[in-house]
């Protein structure tokens, strides 16, 4: 979860299509100053994905208004770089980790790539799609039904949202 606020807070070191480099010490490096951040109007939301072994596969970061693509969420280009890299959209096995709870676009498309574990951290009681409003990912009447774990550091990942809107 660290490395996503790191993705949200940054906005850095997404190459297009590719994967960010991993520093030794991502997971001990969040800015502690939310407001020394990214030049981007966009909400900051970011997410990691991982692979069956734990390795990182992708990250992405919103880029809404940086691409003017309404579709352009952090779980979306996690999950559309991850495919890319495997080469396949099966990404079963994989895990999501998002500093937000997925919206209904994103919690889909989690179950579209059957994810098998997802894992955010505030909770986004207007737009949410993982328990707050809906529950797209454990829909019983839908045939893939990832793990979810919600909350996740939630703290840390209400303020960086805060700081943006304030
Ligand atoms: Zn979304």
């Amino acid at each position: 979860m660290r490395r996503a606020l790191e993705i949200a807070v940054t906005g850095s070191a997404v190459p297009a299509g590719g994967v960010a480099p991993v520093p030794a010490e991502a997971d001990a490096a969040v800015p502690a100053d939310a407001d020394a951040v990214a030049p981007i109007d966009d909400v900051p939301v970011g997410a990691v994905l991982y692979g069956p072994d734990g390795a990182e596969l992708a990250v992405g970061r919103n880029e809404r208004e940086l691409t003017g693509d309404p579709t352009a969420h952090a779980e979306v280009l996690a999950l559309r770089r991850a495919a890319q890299r495997l080469g396949r959209w099966r990404l079963d096995g994989c895990t999501l980790v998002v500093t937000l709870e997925p919206c209904t676009m994103c919690a889909g498309a989690l179950v579209l790539a059957r994810i098998s574990t997802v894992v955010f951290g505030a909770w986004e009681p207007k737009t949410g799609a993982a328990g707050s409003l809906w529950d797209v990912l454990r829909d019983r009447r839908l045939n893939h039904r990832p793990e979810v774990y919600g909350g996740v550091l939630e703290a840390e990942n209400a303020a960086v949202l805060r700081a943006f809107f304030r």
